[in-house]
């Protein structure tokens, strides 16, 4: 295993007056995902961060599979510490990327030195090392354009630092750069996907759950826990608002006409939400909607829908096939959740007729039936917080 984790930021190199926050953010958030695998040391330093064990106890190859889900980094390379002499950056060199080398044709040697005392300068250190490792593995050819191998040497204050590997970060930009969003996070495939898209786009995220208990069990709590649990690997802690939505959802039944069911639970989830996103402070609300994959998500329904608020609601996904999402919801690691049979309150009294071009006047007019004060102030009054770690 390696000895620390180099990590290259990504995207926000280029923000210009904003790195410092960016790079403070990201940090934060590496610190907050590591955690979990040990006590890490972690310092940035021209758009490179250094990750560190700080004990025996550390989990290296957690932590590698960890920062792999934080946003904002571009590559991973597991790195080995070489004393600073150049004897010992050849034996480190030859040892610890024997098994690349060996299975590699072509390679080349890239240097940086951070600490000019250091008695070589870049150059030098590429020739030598370069010679050094051709006499040590005969199957290999110097090809400076486009080697299979880049043995990078990069000669800091207190060691030098060797790799070769570089493996894809998670891209995007650091969660919490980008202002915070209020996530509907249902127990379905798409809006765990929408989270984490936007928390890729830099938002930190707050999640709101619709649960009408005893029509939904404890079990599909747990599984939108669980789904919250894991866009959390990606953005960060999550704190999920779960909102009893049961007497609105009666009342509906039996006030308004069945095949506007949906449409009217969905403006009012909509009212709700932008409440407790004024509370929580998120300026946007997120959700997994896709324009025509279900009668809800009709382009009409979506624009009767946003109409009962100012917020500005993103919809990741609106212009994705269900295909393409369900790809996102496997690589992302929801899709097994996602699938697991527990019903949502969305199936609860589900129209067979529903009005997939519902005319704005017709349904004010059902939803003027309802005591639509009192059942928002009750189902917000409710509101269960929970803090996913
Ligand atoms: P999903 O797979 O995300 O459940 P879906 O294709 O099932 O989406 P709908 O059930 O029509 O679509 O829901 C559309 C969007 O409304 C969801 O993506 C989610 O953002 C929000 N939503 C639906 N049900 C709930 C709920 N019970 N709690 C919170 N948000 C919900
Ligand atoms: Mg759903």
């Amino acid at each position: 295993m390696a000895d620390l984790i180099m990590l290259k930021c990504g995207e926000l190199v280029l923000k210009g007056n904003n790195r410092k926050s960016f790079e403070d953010k990201l940090r934060n958030n590496l610190k907050w995902t590591l955690k979990k695998h040990g006590k890490f040391h972690i310092w940035i330093s021209q758009s490179t961060i250094y990750v560190t064990p700080e004990d025996d106890e550390a989990d290296m190859e957690g932590a590698l599979e960890a920062t792999k889900k934080v946003f904002g980094v571009a590559t991973i390379s597991p790195a080995f510490k070489a004393e600073k002499n150049f004897e010992s950056i050849c034996e480190v060199a030859k040892k610890k990327l024997k098994n690349v080398l060996e299975n590699a044709q072509t390679f080349k040697v890239e240097a940086k030195r951070a600490d000019k005392k250091f008695p070589m300068k870049s150059p030098e250190i590429c020739m030598e090392l370069g010679g050094v490792i051709l006499e040590a593995f005969p199957n290999l050819k110097v090809n400076v354009i486009k080697p299979q191998v880049t043995v990078t040497v990069d000669v800091r204050e207190e060691y030098a630092y060797i790799y070769c590997e570089k493996m894809q970060g998670a891209g995007g930009v650091p969660s919490g750069t980008s202002g915070k969003g209020l996530l509907l996070l249902s127990g379905g495939i798409d809006s765990p996907v929408a989270g984490w898209m936007m928390a890729r786009r830099g938002l930190k995220l707050e999640a709101i759950n619709f649960f009408s208990y005893p029509y939904t069990s404890d079990r599909a709590k747990e599984k939108v826990i669980e789904l919250a649990r894991i866009v959390s690997q990606y953005s960060g802690r999550i704190k999920l608002h779960v909102v009893p939505f049961t007497d609105i959802q009666l009342a509906i039944r039996d006030n308004c006409p069945e095949d506007q069911l949906t449409i009217i639970m969905r403006r009012i989830m909509t009212r709700i939400s932008e409440i407790i996103a004024k509370q929580c402070d998120a300026s946007v609300l997120i959700t997994g909607e896709s324009v025509g994959q279900v009668a809800s998500q009709t382009l009409q329904s979506m624009v009767v829908t946003s109409s009962v608020t100012d917020m500005l609601i993103l919809r990741p996904l609106a212009g994705m096939d269900k295909i393409e999402i369900m790809d996102y919801a496997r690589k992302i690691g929801t899709y097994e959740t996602s699938i697991l049979p527990y019903e949502d309150c969305c199936t609860l009294f589900v129209p067979k007729h529903p009005d997939t071009n519902p005319k704005m006047e017709r349904i004010e007019a059902s939803e003027a039936r309802l005591d639509m004060e009192k059942l928002i102030a009750e189902a917000v009054a409710g509101t269960q917080i929970i803090e996913i770690k």
